[in-house]
């Protein structure tokens, strides 16, 4: 229910582990031990986890359905505007991107696109190259909306 907000939290630089599928128990045990806030739109989960003393201040009811509602209520609650670093995080394994050196990026990517961007990034966990360029303005104006202060 709250997948492709923890893709944006991502793109937006966060650190957000996702499980679609895992016990409460388990979920609340690894969000003690790894110092996380947990997001869910499950009331029960919430309850759960606000009986345990170093969870209550951490847990977010995720009120909306739409996911560009879900990201701005996450920004607001926790004040995190001034903590976004775009583009800084592999969108599918939460790892933080490395730059790499356009001369590096040139088997890695189509001829079209080595042509045309100029900045690189390599998740070192999957291997996925992504870049600035055409392809990702529709997403880079998507991402200004939660930018703006
Ligand atoms: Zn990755």
């Amino acid at each position: 229910m709250v997948g492709k907000l923890a893709r944006w939290l991502r793109l937006l630089g966060f650190d957000v582990s996702y499980y679609s599928k895992i016990e409460d128990a388990r979920l609340i045990e690894l969000a003690e031990k790894e110092n996380r806030i947990i997001l869910t739109r499950d009331h029960e989960l919430i309850n759960k986890a606000r009986k345990r003393k170093s969870l209550q201040e951490r847990v977010l009811l995720i009120e909306s359905e739409r996911w560009e509602e879900q990201v701005e209520q996450v920004l607001d609650h926790f004040k995190l505007r001034e903590e976004i670093n775009s583009n800084s995080r592999c969108l599918d394994c939460n790892a933080q991107l490395k730059t790499l050196p356009k001369s590096r990026a040139k088997n890695l990517v189509p001829p079209f696109v080595y042509e045309q961007a100029s900045v690189f990034v390599l998740c070192p966990v999957c291997g996925r190259v992504f870049w600035k360029g055409s392809h990702f303005r529709d997403m880079d104006k998507k991402l200004r909306r939660f930018t703006r202060l």
